[in-house]
């Protein structure tokens, strides 16, 4: 099959378009026949090397797939060949604690396809069984696979960490980004209001158009200047962090009296500061997050196909261009998702 393959980590030039052996099928898994896979920042982590992560070369990455059922194994019991399908990145043991409790975000042996399993920059991926979710029938292949990683990422954060609740402000950071996007919809849907940030007009004209109720342009104006002025003074209940030593001092002087900040990522830096007095005094709540349970994501799927949740999609290239699909996530010049056309 082709499929996108690196063999040493560096910049987008190392991924290469080429041959490789098609996967083999495990008792409960399956085969899926990949239509497209949406590209997501670890992506860029996983081909730059991770220091302390020794991910297994060579290697097939890509974590948001849509696709088709193309071969099942033998105990697969639950879906059918020529399916469509899409796919929950998160691959877990299904037998720890964590897993049996629906919390496979926990399983210590949990990783994502394309992380350190192959994934679905490919013609074909294996999937266990329990990673298919019902596919949206208003969605086109490359809407479908721009939903997984990004939604259930920002669900986790939003619903089950910060407990966001109806009336509350948020500030959501990096209106553009497909987290960020997928933010601002959930905090609509879930009755807040949204104080949204990006680099230029044109992406925080979008971001209001998802819903976001205030705007500000984080190049031309200080977050948390205005996020002072939108909230008279108050500050907002939920910070959505993702960014990291850029914007960190912003998102914690946002924060009102009781405020959350809750962060899933650090695009820009892991080095940050806290003045305890500030925490302590204030009673803020600093909340880690990673991923989501695949029961979260059955949730978001459900409102996607009710049209409550929509993914968006920025531009698509075939999967031979790959690399450059890579230097134009890292760009940044997106407004949503860079999906790769299998
Ligand atoms: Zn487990």
């Amino acid at each position: 099959m082709k499929a996108i393959v690196f063999d040493s980590h560096g910049g987008p030039d190392v991924l290469k378009y080429t041959d490789v052996p098609e996967p083999t099928l495990r008792p409960t898994d399956v085969l899926v026949r990949v239509k497209a896979c949406a590209l997501n920042h670890l992506d860029l982590w996983v081909r730059r090397g991770i220091p302390g992560v020794p991910i297994p070369l060579p290697h097939i990455p890509g974590s948001d797939i849509s696709g088709e059922i193309a071969q099942i194994g033998a105990d697969v019991t639950t879906v059918r060949v020529g399916q469509k399908v899409v796919l929950a990145p998160l691959v877990s043991c299904g037998k720890c604690t964590a897993c049996v409790a629906g919390l496979d975000n926990h399983c210590r042996q949990a990783t994502n396809l394309g992380y350190m399993i192959d994934g679905g920059c490919a013609e074909f991926v294996r999937a266990p069984e329990v990673n298919i979710l019902p596919y949206p029938e208003n969605l086109s292949f490359e809407e479908a696979a721009s939903i997984p990683l990004v939604f259930q990422t920002a669900w986790h954060m939003l619903v089950a960490r910060a407990e966001l609740q109806p009336g509350e402000d948020i500030l959501v950071l990096g209106a553009g980004s497909g987290v960020g996007s997928s933010a601002i919809q959930i905090a609509k849907f879930f009755g807040a209001r949204v104080i949204a940030t990006a680099g230029s007009d044109e992406k925080l004209a979008k971001a209001k158009e998802l819903g976001a109720d205030d705007l500000i342009n984080h190049k031309t104006q200080k977050i948390r200047d205005e996020v002072r002025r939108i909230t008279n003074k108050r500050g907002v209940d939920v910070v959505f962090e993702h960014v990291g030593t850029a914007t960190w001092d912003d998102s914690l002087a946002s924060l009102a009296a009781g405020g959350r900040l809750v962060t899933c990522g650090a695009t820009t830096g892991y080095e940050a500061k806290v003045d305890l007095r500030f925490l302590f005094s204030r009673q803020l709540s600093l909340l880690g997050s990673y991923m989501g349970a695949k029961s979260e994501l059955h949730a978001v799927m459900k409102l996607v196909a009710a049209g409550h949740l929509k993914p968006i999609v920025d531009r698509v290239f075939p999967l031979a261009e790959a690399a450059a699909a890579h230097a134009y996530l890292e760009s940044g010049s997106q407004f949503g998702k860079v999906v790769l056309r299998v």
